[in-house]
């Protein structure tokens, strides 16, 4: 049934479908009460038993259900509960009369008794259910209509103090959060239909939500949402909707001249909604511009979806506008979820080993541990378009250890043999920072294949969360691994870390380098880092070298390991191991 029908269209359809009153009254909340249908009809068939007597009006008793559902009391101690539930059946009763004649029972209403079969009779074949009861039904949703919009409006009212109603539960907020996103989506419906403007739907949310309610707790976290749907309740004017969807996920439909006139509105939001008790907001917005009016309302809202989460992985702006090619974004997304778990239980992830350099000897010293995903289908799978995927999902933890073993196996392997020691780094997602299971994964490894721990390096990224980093980095030093700092030069705080933690050796970052290349003061800055790293006793490589030219500047300014195209490309570790052979011999 559509939800954007009225109670009363919804309750008449059920009438007409052959249901008794009392279903048909019912049935028309179902939804809203959480209720599908069949349930809702299963529960209200017994209804009628008044009815049938003569006795109360089939309405009035699905009524009574209703209300029961919307403001019911579930503790027989809470009084107060108890009286505004009382209340509430009260008012119902004496609206009914007042709209009905003073009716309240089937007979006064129909003015005949269907409990007795010749009247029942007649009831049918003058079509009185068709006649009579709509009126009956009408009286019923309108009282019912306006009641709980009521109760909505004191909610709004006491807004902040919401938790501290006697008479909040779980199944009113429920309620109320159905019933407020019906009615947003019905008002959404008929403003598409109505205007000749385009319509924007702008969806938010906060820039780490999860973090504020760790650090400040949940209720303050409640209370910033508040805050922000009072906020934009003011912002918006009478043609402009919003709802609050889930959590910290808000959207606003709003018709619009201009991209320019979406972009001031957002931009007034940023501002209005900057700061909560000083604590500082920040949002991720995305907008997605309906073109086909004739589109499902959800492709709409999930279109606005895409943008937001589109956003959130740009690190330049908070606004993204939805692109057709979000959709195959999402799609690989479903697909690397999908075939995760069997790509670890089938063996399809690989390492891969790039060559280090020393640029003055010629020889390998080292190499780095990179996976690889090969699909039976879709074939090779790089890093980059599912390490991020499933650093969100955690399943990153499962990748790296099987990355991790294999690494161990080749050491030991290398130390085995002829060729003796050869570092291999591997990559430490962020993800495993949270915990320290990842430590005695690491210790377990290295004991179960024994190997030297030197030749197992870790290479960790620096992360927005600086005191993390350093804590762990601390705790891995002291168990005596070595640690390079991955992507030097590509974050923010860089140079803070090099206070903090005790890293072993830097990797600057390819983009960091290309960046200082092209001018003489980049040239300036890149000389004085790796001055700098001589001086503090760290070891220095540059990443992504794939150029002659970088490798001059390199040696000239004394940074002598490197990794990159130039020299090598990663390859599988059986290959490397034949290089490796090589490399041992011509020393
Ligand atoms: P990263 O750790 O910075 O790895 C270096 C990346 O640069 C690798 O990309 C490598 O193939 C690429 N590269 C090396 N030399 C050059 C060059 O001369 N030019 C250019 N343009 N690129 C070069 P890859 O293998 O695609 O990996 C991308 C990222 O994925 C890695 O960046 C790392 O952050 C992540 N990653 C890869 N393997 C793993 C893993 O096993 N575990 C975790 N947690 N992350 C991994
Ligand atoms: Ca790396
Ligand atoms: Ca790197």
């Amino acid at each position: 049934m559509g939800i954007s029908m009225t109670h009363e269209e919804r309750a008449n359809t059920l009438l007409r479908q052959g249901y008794h009153c009392s279903q048909a009254m019912f049935g028309a909340y179902a939804e809203e009460l959480g209720l599908d249908l069949k349930t809702a009809m299963k529960i209200s068939t017994c209804f009628g038993m008044g009815m049938r007597q003569g006795d109360m009006c089939g309405c009035v008793t699905a009524s009574m259900l209703i209300l029961g559902m919307a403001f019911g009391f579930y503790d027989p101690q809470d009084q107060e509960q108890e009286i505004f539930g009382n209340k509430k059946t009260d008012e119902f009763i004496r609206k009914f009369k007042e709209k009905m004649d003073g009716a309240l029972q089937c007979r006064e209403i129909l003015g005949l008794d269907i409990s007795n079969p010749e009247e029942l009779a007649r009831f049918r074949q003058e079509g009185m259910k068709f006649r009579i009861c709509p009126r009956a039904l009408h009286s019923s949703v309108e009282i019912l209509d306006h009641m709980m919009g009521e109760y909505q409006d004191l909610l709004a009212d006491v807004g902040g103090e919401l938790s501290e109603l006697p008479i909040e539960d779980e199944l009113q907020s429920a309620f109320r959060r159905v019933n407020r996103f019906n009615r947003f989506r019905r008002d959404v419906r008929s403003l598409i239909h109505e205007t000749e403007e385009k319509i924007d739907f702008i969806q938010f949310d906060i820039r780490k939500f999860k973090v504020i309610n760790d650090i400040y707790g949940e209720k303050f976290g409640d209370e910033i949402l508040d805050f922000i749907t009072e906020k934009v309740g003011k912002i918006c004017n009478e043609k402009q909707y919003f709802v609050n969807l889930r959590s910290d996920v808000f959207m606003i439909v709003t018709e619009r001249k201009s991209e320019e006139e979406t972009l001031a509105l957002i931009e007034r939001l940023k501002i209005e909604l900057r700061e909560f008790k000083h604590v500082t907001l920040q949002y991720t917005f995305g907008v997605y511009t309906v073109e086909d009016k004739s589109m499902e309302l959800r492709q709409m809202e999930d279109r606005a979806a895409m943008a937001r989460k589109a956003a959130k992985e740009n690190i330049i702006t908070n606004v993204a506008f939805y692109q057709e090619q979000f959709k195959e974004l999402l799609y690989n997304r479903r697909f690397i979820e999908d075939n995760m778990q069997a790509a670890i239980t089938e063996r399809q992830f690989q390492m891969y080993l790039q060559p280090k350099y020393s640029i003055g000897s010629g020889h390998i010293v080292g190499a780095e541990a990179l996976v690889r995903w090969t699909h039976p289908k879709r074939g090779m799978i790089f890093p980059n378009e599912f390490i991020p995927i499933i650093e969100e999902n955690g399943f990153i933890r499962h990748v790296d250890y099987y990355i991790w073993g294999e690494a161990c196996r080749f050491v030991k392997r290398c130390e085995t043999s002829g060729i003796g020691s050869c570092p291999i780094s591997v990559n430490v997602s962020r993800h495993h920072l949270l915990g320290d299971e990842f430590i005695r994964v690491l210790e377990d490894l290295i004991k179960e294949t024994g190997i030297n721990k030197k030749n197992l390096e870790l290479e960790i990224t620096e992360t927005v969360n600086g005191q993390q980093i350093s804590e762990m980095s601390n705790r891995l030093k002291e168990e005596g691994f070595t640690l390079l700092m991955d992507d030097f030069g590509s974050g923010y705080s860089s140079l803070n870390i090099l206070l903090e933690t005790p890293f072993d050796v830097i990797k600057i970052d390819k983009k960091f380098m290309d960046n200082m290349m092209v001018s003489d003061k980049g040239r300036l800055i890149l000389a004085q880092v790796v001055s700098m790293a001589d001086k503090l006793g760290l070891g220095l490589l540059a990443e992504g070298v794939e150029t002659k030219e970088q490798v001059e500047l390199l040696q000239q300014i004394g940074c002598d390991i490197v990794q990159g195209y130039y020299y090598a490309r990663p390859m599988p570790a059986e290959e490397f191991y034949e290089l490796l052979e090589k490399d041992r011999e011509k020393a």
